[in-house]
């Protein structure tokens, strides 16, 4: 989100984003990837991190391709002057392929309706567009099922305007480590491409792999890993910590609105689910559920302040969220506040804000709205 030019200061809640983590980060997860190629997936405004930026450091420390879910992250990507193939891990609506051809986007096709709607669209605009076909074999979003594929390339795979660049899937349970059910899918995948392989249909760039299958499994990489919250510092389980060092590329920070003592027994915040034991310093901080700052947080998790750990307390408000900050000596407004990062030497990592919520390390990250500002810091390391 750009500031209006008026506006000579940023607010007190910012994001920082060390892009020269998130390079080492690519370089790393590249650096054990067996494919020839390396897709860095930077869906949902790249994990929360900001899809531009973060596309044009991916590209820089070495992806060889860029993954999205939507037509308008590939849009605002390549408006952005990135050249790189970008794919739309995702299905789209027909009408949408107009705007998937006009951007030289790479479709993923699960349906013979879209596969002639992209067609139709390529020859209007007089172009041709890289499609790669979606695979179901077991996690049932999209994708065309292995015994309708031949069928499937019957009918479509001569469309004309349409080059059938590649040809994927996405497991089901790799994060979950159930390996006997991901190795089945595997399976039914590498025997799709062998049928239809028979029949004359090729599809040169086969991939099957995100994050864990990029840490754990270079057996299944075949041509193309798409790693994607591992790129921002986070292996998607625990078990994976000692397979891989990764740095995590976002911090959230804030500062001290406001702080007051308040005497015993006073109610704090909305519905005054917390009250105060005995004389407590409460301060207020800027951010809450409107940035993405989730509410399951109210009365259980923790911000750093000079370097030491204090409790939210009461209930996460849209905008503010309230700190008990009894024991920090010497506490006044405007201190700082980490949210998540580290402050003196400790840590708050989104795995632990997860924890309290009872959630994923990827709906903490991709969760933060972009009202939050993002400062970009250590800009494009060499
Ligand atoms: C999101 C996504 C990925 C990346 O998954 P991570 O687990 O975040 O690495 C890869 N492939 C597809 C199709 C996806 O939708």
């Amino acid at each position: 989100m750009s500031h209006p030019p008026t506006l000579t200061a940023y607010g007190p809640t910012v994001a920082e984003v060390d892009l020269s983590a998130f390079q080492e980060n690519v370089r790393t997860l590249k650096n054990i990837a067996k494919s020839g190629m390396f897709m860095a997936v930077i869906k949902t405004n790249a994990y929360g991190h900001g899809v531009v930026p973060v596309g044009e450091a991916a590209v820089q420390a070495g992806a060889d391709r860029l993954g999205v879910t939507m037509v308008e992250e590939g849009a605002q990507l390549r408006s952005n002057g990135i050249g790189v193939p970008i794919q739309i891990l995702s299905s789209i609506m027909t009408w949408q392929a107009a705007d998937a051809v006009r951007y030289d986007l790479t479709a993923s096709v699960s349906s013979p309706e879209l596969a002639n709607a992209l067609s139709k669209e390529a020859m209007v605009q007089n172009k041709t567009i890289s499609a790669h076909l979606k695979i179901d074999t077991g996690l049932h979003r999209f994708g065309i099922e292995p015994n309708r594929a031949l069928e499937f390339c019957r009918s479509c795979y001569d469309l004309p305007g349409l080059e059938w660049e590649g040809i994927y899937t996405h497991f089901s349970s790799a994060d979950e480590g159930e390996w006997e059910t991901t190795e089945d899918q595997f399976a039914l995948f590498m025997g799709t491409i062998t049928r239809l392989k028979k029949h004359g249909y090729h599809f040169p760039i086969r991939h099957a792999g995100g994050s864990t299958i990029a840490i754990e499994r270079n057996d299944m990489h075949l041509d193309m890993v798409r790693p994607g919250i591992a790129l921002f510092g986070y292996p998607p389980e625990y078990r994976q910590d000692n397979m891989i060092a990764l740095k995590p590329v976002m911090s959230l920070k804030s500062r001290i609105l406001h702080v007051r003592e308040l005497p015993p027994g006073t109610p704090v915040g909305y519905g005054g689910s917390y009250v105060t034991k005995g004389y407590e310093k409460v301060a207020v901080i800027p951010i809450g559920h409107g940035d993405g700052y989730h509410r399951a947080l109210s009365n259980n998790g923790q911000m750093l302040v000079h370097g030491k750990r204090v409790e939210i307390i009461g209930e996460v408000s849209l905008d503010q969220t309230l700190l008990d900050v009894t024991h920090i000596t010497n506490v006044a407004d405007g201190d700082e506040v980490v949210l998540l990062g580290g402050q003196g030497s400790d840590v708050i990592s989104a795995r632990e804000i997860a924890a309290w919520m009872d959630s994923i390390v990827d709906e903490v990250l991709a969760g933060l709205k972009e009202r939050v500002e993002r400062i970009y810091t250590s800009l494009y390391s060499k």
